[in-house]
């Protein structure tokens, strides 16, 4: 299947010299032109990942790697997220890995005074993250990179109960052709409107949960869930029955939470 080489390949560069520009320690890292493929299942799953690919060794060999079980979170003094999403014509593709919506620019979130440009979402099914040993039934990860090309990921977890509107307009739009970005000019979205109201987060040091693994992400997960209907998460669940990576070790890196009122999170 030479389309996933070559579509891994571009991503795994993309990700890798974005991640290494900022680090002259780095600079001469060449990313080899096409990483193995990967997938959810053995022999190409998870637990092998690290074997596949040199430049997967992360996978196997990180300390603070994702997704984690979020418990035990010390209550911290910490800044609100400022959301800055604006409306974006629909551009959306099955990677083949998950549903992915690239988005356009000047859309960003600062924290901590630290700007970070929202770069694309998409969904695992079942959730990658956990809070107290529970996953979720579908999980949305909002992908941030600032300038210096550090990442930034927003998740939020989705459970079954009503029907999410903003999902009926991207699942009405899933690509069945993996690898084809499909672009719908008339179809306008704002990524916030897949935020919880409540913005409290839970924030910790993490990586891609996808290889090559990479570390130095920062993950914000919003403590509340988001609703939606059974049927959303049966269609999602028919293209991806699977697309979560295990859990991996916490090594005591320290999770974080915020408590402000929702009026000052938003
Ligand atoms: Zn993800």
């Amino acid at each position: 299947m030479l389309w996933r080489h070559v579509r891994i390949g571009t991503f795994a560069i993309l990700v890798v010299a974005g991640l290494f520009a900022a680090d002259g320690a780095f600079a001469q890292y060449v990313a080899p032109k096409f990483p193995a493929a990967w997938t959810y299942e053995a022999p190409t799953g998870p637990a092998q990942w690290g074997d596949l690919d040199p430049s997967y060794a992360a996978c196997k060999t990180g300390t603070h790697q994702s997704p984690i079980d979020i418990n035990g979170a010390a209550p911290a003094e910490l800044s609100p997220i400022k959301f800055d999403y604006k409306l974006t014509p629909l551009k959306i593709v099955n990677t083949g890995y998950t549903v992915q919506v690239n988005y356009g620019e000047g859309s960003s979130i600062t924290v901590n005074g630290s700007v970070y440009n929202l770069v694309q979402f998409h969904f695992h099914h079942p959730s990658e993250t956990a809070i107290d040993g529970q996953r979720a039934d579908l999980e949305l990860h909002l992908v941030h990179r600032n300038a210096q090309g550090q990442l930034l990921v927003v998740a939020v977890l989705m459970k079954a109960g009503s029907e999410n509107y903003p999902l009926h307009v991207l699942w009405g739009k899933l690509p069945t052709d993996v690898g084809k970005e499909a672009e719908y000019k008339k179809v306008q979205l704002n990524a916030e409107d897949f935020l919880p109201n409540d913005h409290n987060y839970y924030t910790f040091s993490g990586s891609l949960t996808i290889p090559p693994c990479s570390e130095g992400v920062t993950w914000y997960v919003m403590q509340k869930p988001v609703e939606v209907s059974s049927a959303q998460i049966a269609a999602f669940a028919k293209f991806f029955p699977n697309n979560a990576r295990p859990l991996q070790p916490d090594n005591g890196r320290g999770i974080q939470e915020s408590s402000f009122k929702k009026s000052s999170a938003e």
